[in-house]
């Protein structure tokens, strides 16, 4: 990849925030939240009836997740696919050809519900009921979780141990993973590796912004990634099918990913893959605090 560099080359050279494996610098976890309907759903139930809004959001399920599905394959990356329960079973099909495609399939609501808005009952018996749906697809219950608007409750970390989930990505509070106290590991994202932020547009009910300029976004993202990439961080990029399935943007992911590859040091792996190394390998984190620990050192 020709690009030039926004880092001067400078003798300071951070220190790998983690040690991946075989070597290589940084972790990239590829996330589809196929929220699809939901999206309008989990706002307003009565948004049913706005068939422009609803069939905007059905493209990610109906066309957008084919279409990734298809340049994951060309480019040969695993990725990890949050799909809330209902989308399950709205999208059978879709759910199916996901996994027939060696793809992670991981829980993200029923209705892609708002945390925030259900009492510690309410949120086990959504969960329960989306591993339930899930569990008439899946081999095996999914190993992770990502909250949806990636808001999680007080007792949510305690609840998904207690229902055998192996990791979250819903937090955000570094960017490499780590273990909660009860050994769940965390896979944190951030806002700026979102599409959201970049796409999303509705005009009734408001989403969203001004859609963004594909060029604008794969600097933002290459950027973030060039950068993590010098701090061994795991690169965690969010999107959302019925935005990043629009041709243009599926055709933005096909240059991120394989500019990514021609570095030929990054770990592209599922949430489960990155989650089962952390677990097997908890020396493998280097802190970065105040007792020492500032992540760089001089060469
Ligand atoms: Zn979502």
């Amino acid at each position: 990849m020709d690009l030039d560099r926004t880092v001067p080359v400078s003798p300071y050279r951070p220190e790998p925030r983690f040690a991946w494996p075989e070597g290589k610098r940084c972790a990239v976890m590829l996330c589809f939240d196929v929220d699809g309907e939901t999206t309008a759903l989990s706002e307003d139930l009565a948004l049913e009836t706005r068939r422009t809004t609803m069939s905007q959001c059905a493209y990610g399920p109906r066309v957008g997740v084919p279409r990734i599905l298809g340049l994951l394959e060309h480019l040969d990356v695993p990725a990890t696919f949050f799909i809330p329960s209902w989308i399950v079973e709205r999208h059978p099909k879709m759910t199916d050809a996901v996994l027939a495609a060696g793809h992670e399939v991981g829980a993200h609501g029923h209705l892609h519900e708002k945390l925030a808005t259900l009492s510690p009952d309410e949120e086990a018996a959504v969960l329960d009921r989306s591993l339930e749906i899930l569990g008439k697809h899946l081999d095996a219950p999914p190993a992770g979780y990502r909250a949806p608007w990636f808001e999680i409750n007080p007792g949510t970390v305690d609840l998904l141990k207690s229902r055998g989930f192996l990791y979250n990505a819903s937090l955000m509070r570094d960017d490499v993973p780590f273990l909660h106290e009860n050994g769940l590991v965390e896979i944190p994202g951030q806002w700026m590796l979102e599409d959201w932020e970049q796409f999303a547009f509705n005009a009734e009910p408001a989403w969203g912004f001004i859609p963004e300029d594909c060029d604008k976004v794969f600097r933002l993202w290459w950027r973030e990634f060039e950068a993590m990439r010098d701090y061994g961080c795991c690169f965690v990029l969010t999107l959302h099918p019925w935005l990043s399935g629009r041709p243009s943007r599926v055709q933005l992911l096909e240059r991120l990913v394989g500019a990514i590859l021609e570095t030929g040091d990054a770990w592209i792996a599922t949430g489960r893959e990155i989650a089962s190394w952390v677990k097997a390998n908890p020396e493998a984190r280097r802190e970065i605090d105040f007792d020492g620990g500032k992540g760089g050192t001089v060469a």
